[in-house]
């Protein structure tokens, strides 16, 4: 074997494992493609010690700590193909490499899959906020909408009507609420705009007007919505894994999948998407992916063991 672990995916959940993991004196590959799924957003917030700073500025602290272990290597790449055999796992990339491992961590995230909606995808994760926890601070007060309907859109709004009074649910249609949702979101003084959506007017990536089908165009500083994902790749379907309701990966606790040796953290395994989440659960892999590692060697080291009577 090349390597005890390969990480797959070297952001928040794989670099976190690979800390555990390069601790616990093993072998570890990270391949990283470079796409975390908050790159647009120009500061991340509510993660101890770093509220307020760059993802590329986590990113970067966190790789030049790790260069520190010298068990734990790099490689910029997207790794194509996962197979199992006995001894372990062998994942190929897109540049061409072949690496086997005893163990192997996912974690590859999730991809948003944005409306086509012009000026949305330029304000992702700038003024188009999928997070009051992450950006809500910072838009406190302000006049905001939300781009969502029926049980969502009541959920969300009834949430972030406590950072923003001045708030607009746009439903983009008619709206697909129950007349108690619509009786609360009236009580809260929480107008809800039907029309359709035509456009996001915005300033490198800042929002400045909705425009709306009737030609209305609607001044906010915020625009909160929840979009559809997917998984950032198929490499656990490969590898047979089981997913969730969500199609999100099915781990345990210890972040172990359904397929023996395989393991994934982050936002590949839980709708709550937040960095400090993805840092804990990567650590979590990392310690228990270290576990069977262990447990394993000493089950081939050790005679078996005759308790005395
Ligand atoms: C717009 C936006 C803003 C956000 N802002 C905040 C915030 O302010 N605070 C906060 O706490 N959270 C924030 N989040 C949530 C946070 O970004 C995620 O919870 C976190 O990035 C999850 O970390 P992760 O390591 O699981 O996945 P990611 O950070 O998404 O990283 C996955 C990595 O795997 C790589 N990858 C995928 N497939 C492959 C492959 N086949 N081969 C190799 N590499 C692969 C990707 O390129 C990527 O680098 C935000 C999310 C979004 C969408």
């Amino acid at each position: 074997m090349d390597y005890d672990v390969i990480c797959i995916g070297g952001s928040y959940a794989g670099l976190s494992a690979a800390l555990a993991l390069g601790r616990s004196l093993r072998r570890v590959l990270v391949i990283d493609a470079g796409k975390p799924a908050n790159r647009q957003t120009p500061h991340s917030h509510n993660f101890l010690t770093r509220d307020g700073a760059t993802p590329a500025q986590l990113t970067a602290i966190s790789r030049e700590q790790l260069k520190l272990y010298s068990t734990l290597s790099f490689l910029d790449d997207t790794a194509l193909t996962a197979t199992t055999d006995t001894a372990g796992f062998r994942v190929t990339t897109a540049g061409g490499h072949t690496f086997s491992s005893r163990k192997l961590l996912l974690a590859t995230g999730l991809v948003d899959m944005l409306p086509n909606l012009p000026g949305f995808a330029e304000c992702w994760g700038r003024s188009v906020l999928h997070c009051p926890y992450c950006h809500g601070y910072e838009v406190r007060h302000q006049p905001v909408g939300i781009l969502a309907n029926g049980e969502v859109g009541y959920e969300l709004a009834t949430l972030i009507q406590h950072w923003n009074p001045d708030l607009t649910l746009y439903t983009n249609g008619p709206a697909t609420l129950t007349e108690a949702q619509h009786y609360t979101l009236k009580m809260l003084n929480i107008p809800i705009v039907e029309t359709l959506l035509t456009a996001i007017e915005h300033q490198n990536g800042f929002v400045s007007n909705l425009v709306l089908a009737n030609e209305d165009r609607v001044f906010l500083n915020a625009l909160y919505a929840r979009v559809p994902f997917q998984l950032s790749s198929d490499l656990a379907q490969q590898l047979g894994c089981q997913l969730t309701d969500h199609n999100l990966i099915e781990v345990t606790d210890f972040g172990a999948t359904t397929a023996p040796g395989v393991f994934a953290a982050g936002d590949a395994t839980t709708m709550f998407r937040q960095v400090a989440l993805a840092v804990a659960s990567g650590s979590k892999a990392g310690a228990w992916i270290n576990r069977e590692l262990i447990a394993e060697d000493l089950h081939r080291r050790l005679p078996p063991i005759s308790m005395p009577s």
